[in-house]
């Protein structure tokens, strides 16, 4: 057996439905007296039911956040901040709304509370992302954890379905990653198997348009656990590939995971056998990538980098730069593998 690490991280998390009641609580437990409210522009409803809940804790609302957190967002949110005399904020939002509060943390050390409305999962990791000249920048830093996280599936269902679809086969992806990076361990082994679990298994009643309480639960507790396994480990090939594709050619996040996640899994898996038997226990089926492709399609997510409007000619570029720097990941990439993978994907061929 190999030595293994496991550091938890510091966040208090209170999980369930009409949890949203509670966030002045949360908010007083740090001790919070005048909070600006995150969103974007199109959660502005949520951020005004947020704000009302806090009452007189509330001091401003700021619904710029934008996917990718440009800079120019921060400037912004960092500006208001200071103007409302802010102490701390409220992120209620999906993964756009959450980077915008960990880079007002980052720049002006403002403590914040986590309302995630998605599966992104970016709560649960100390992961800052800032995009300027067209360059996403990231890097970890434990003071962009929330000091708290309040998950209540009621806000999810709003969320429309093809956005759950992608947002919760993104979650899936941190788990599977996560059963095979370098520093997983049994606590990350069994969040990861549990999360995958609870996804697989909710988000196809949440496309069908048939939502229920039980299944909006489980999908955001799916998301939590997922997401916690993204803060505890190093990822591989998916994250990094997504990583290169979504910065140069500025595809949409989730979008991009749900592609590139069966054919990562098809690379990867067998060449990792225990995170292979984990992907399919939790899936329940015999094979672990084929489960993730017919996943996919189930839920209606693109299948193709192709229907994200990726040309041939492009893959290129991305070879070199997911090859440029070296990472973790169980099985070694070779160069005519990757192209090879870049095109079946771009195509949706499927073996
Ligand atoms: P998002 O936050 O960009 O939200 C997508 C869209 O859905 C937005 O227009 C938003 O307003 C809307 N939306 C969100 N919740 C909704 C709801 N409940 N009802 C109706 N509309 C809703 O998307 P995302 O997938 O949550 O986050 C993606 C971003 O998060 C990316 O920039 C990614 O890099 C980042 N991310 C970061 C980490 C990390 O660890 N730092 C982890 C995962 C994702």
């Amino acid at each position: 057996m190999n030595v293994v690490a496991y550091e938890a991280l510091p966040m208090r998390v209170v999980f369930g439905p009409g949890s949203l009641a509670r966030l002045g609580e949360e908010t007083d437990r740090i001790g919070l007296r005048r909070v600006l409210v995150l969103s974007t522009p199109g959660q502005r409803g949520l951020a005004e039911r947020v704000a009302a809940v806090l009452g007189d804790r509330a001091v401003g609302m700021h619904d710029r956040a934008r996917r990718h957190v440009p800079v120019p967002t921060v400037d912004e949110a960092a500006k208001t901040a200071t103007e409302v005399a802010a102490d701390g904020c409220v992120a209620a939002g999906g993964g756009s709304t959450i980077g915008l509060a960990k880079a007002v943390a980052l720049r002006v050390g403002l403590p914040y509370v986590a309302l995630p409305t998605t599966y992104a999962g970016s709560e649960m990791t100390p992961v800052w992302g800032l995009t300027e000249n067209a360059r996403k920048r990231t890097g970890r830093d434990r003071a962009v954890l929330p000091a708290a996280v309040v998950y209540d599936p009621d806000l999810t269902s709003t969320v429309p379905a093809a956005v759950a679809a992608v947002s919760g086969l993104n979650a899936i992806a941190h788990a599977m990653e996560a059963l095979y990076a370098p520093d997983g361990s049994p606590v990350v082994a069994a969040m990861a198997e549990r999360g995958i679990r609870d996804l697989a298994s909710a988000l196809p009643t949440l496309a069908a348009a048939e939502a229920d309480d039980a299944a909006r639960a489980s999908a955001l507790e799916g998301a939590w656990l997922c997401g916690a396994c993204l803060g505890a480990t190093t990822m591989g090939l998916h994250h990094k590939l997504c990583h290169v594709l979504g910065g140069m050619l500025d595809l949409p996040h989730a979008e991009t995971h749900a592609v590139v996640l069966p054919y990562v899994a098809a690379f990867n898996l067998p060449a990792a056998p225990d995170a292979d038997a984990a992907v399919r226990r939790a899936l329940d089926g015999p094979d672990a990538a084929d489960g993730l492709r017919d996943l996919a399609a189930r839920l209606g997510a693109p299948l193709s980098l192709a229907e994200l409007g990726v040309e041939r000619s492009q893959l290129d570029l991305v070879v070199e730069e997911t090859l440029s720097a070296p990472y973790a990941n169980p099985r070694p990439i070779r160069h005519e593998d990757l192209v090879r993978l870049l095109e079946e994907m771009r195509s949706g061929c499927w073996r």
